[in-house]
């Protein structure tokens, strides 16, 4: 992957597109982005000191913008985003260990891989997401009762699942389905991960339930139908949890990348995307999961992947295969729903792999995960 230096220095001479396909280009001949305004990178030199990057960062926030260093393996890099009008770029270009300060010219800038080529990984309580490992996150849809929490955790972590779901707080379609266990469902989480040692993804509904995950889990997680809440993605942003993000039903590649780069811009760069199906004429499941997608964001951001074929499938015996697809298409991991006993489940019961059924899928993906390089 190039480093955003080598991106600037060929964008410089003959201002070819970038791997993503977008155009950047010196500061010298400023466009304005979508946004009317021109946001820039500041690319330190790699022998840049400590002091020298704070010096950056102050001068940047001095203007009223703000700064966010991004550290790369060979150099670092600092972002700069702020609604305040035009940049004076050059005043940048002078200061102590500046190598150059280049534009991007896409709509978001912090997710994306011309800010940052190399891949972010996303650390769930030690669980590493967007590395060699195919992360699976398994567990039921809803949090029902200790017990059910117990079982199914116990089974898929003995099945090789590395992270706990299992939803506290519903976004149910309809207002008479249940909605969730709320405060007490946070707390049976809890119970599941000091029995079995996963740590928790569950979701926040709102502002108010994003404070008690924040507490309780190891990862907040940011469902479709809130992809564009945006004062949940800002307040999402200023946590100290990862985050999971998942694709809205209808949301463009542009825009799901978008509400990544509103938790991003808040500070949390910790974020991880998933893929759980789109809205399409096509009648034969749930969802149509959108799998090109995954070589779509790899190409255009930093950030990790994940692929949730029990949402995007809605169908039990479609799960299995979609989740073969999707390691193969290069998915940093699954998001896949188990319950013990399905026909009983509160909620989606229909796309919940019974443990059994669970075992079987990770037995395949340790099979499959070795010949597209990632380890299970
Ligand atoms: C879920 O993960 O249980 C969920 C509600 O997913 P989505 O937001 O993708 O519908
Ligand atoms: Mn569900």
């Amino acid at each position: 992957m190039e480093s955003p230096a080598i991106l600037a220095r060929r964008a410089g001479g003959r201002k070819p597109k970038s791997r993503s396909g977008h155009r950047i280009g010196r500061l010298g001949a400023p466009r304005a982005g979508l946004s009317g305004r021109t946001d820039v990178l500041v690319v330190m030199r790699q022998d840049a000191q400590a002091a020298e990057i704070e010096g950056v960062v102050r001068a940047i926030e001095a203007r009223g913008f703000k700064a966010h260093p991004i550290p790369g393996a060979q150099r670092t890099a600092i972002g700069v985003t702020g609604n305040k009008g035009a940049l004076e770029a050059p005043v940048f270009e002078g200061l102590p260990g500046v190598l150059e300060v280049i534009r991007v010219s896409h709509a978001y800038k912090l997710v994306s891989r011309e800010v940052k080529p190399e891949a972010t990984v996303v650390d769930i309580g030690g669980v590493r997401i967007g590395g060699p490992e195919l992360v699976i996150v398994a567990g039921p849809c809803a949090v029902e009762s200790l017990e059910q929490m117990l079982e199914v955790a116990r089974r898929v972590k003995q099945a090789g699942a590395r992270l706990l779901r299992g939803g506290a707080f519903k976004p149910r379609t309809s207002p008479y389905s249940f909605q969730g266990l709320g405060k007490q469902g946070l707390e049976i989480l809890a119970q599941a991960r000091a029995e079995t040692g996963l740590p928790v993804v569950t979701e926040a509904v709102d502002e108010q339930s994003l404070d008690l995950v924040e507490e309780y889990a190891d990862a907040i997680q940011i469902g479709a139908r809130n992809m564009q809440n945006f004062s949940l993605l800002r307040r999402a942003g200023r946590a100290r949890k990862p985050v999971l993000l998942k694709r809205g039903m209808s949301a463009t590649l542009e825009e799901f990348l978008m509400s990544a780069e509103y938790i991003l811009s808040e500070g949390n760069y910790q974020v991880a995307l998933c893929e759980r199906g789109v809205r399409t004429f096509s009648d034969f499941s749930r969802n149509t999961l959108d799998l090109s997608v995954v070589p779509a964001v790899k190409q255009l951001s930093h950030l990790p992947i994940l692929v949730d074929p029990s949402h995007g499938t809605g169908r039990r015996d479609k799960v299995a295969p979609l989740s073969r697809a999707a390691a193969a298409v290069g998915a940093d991991g699954l998001l896949i729903e188990v319950h013990h006993d399905p026909d009983r489940a509160l909620s989606d019961g229909p796309q919940s792999l019974t443990p059994a059924q669970f075992a079987e899928l990770v037995a395949d993906l340790r099979r499959i995960a070795p010949v597209v390089g990632r380890r299970l």
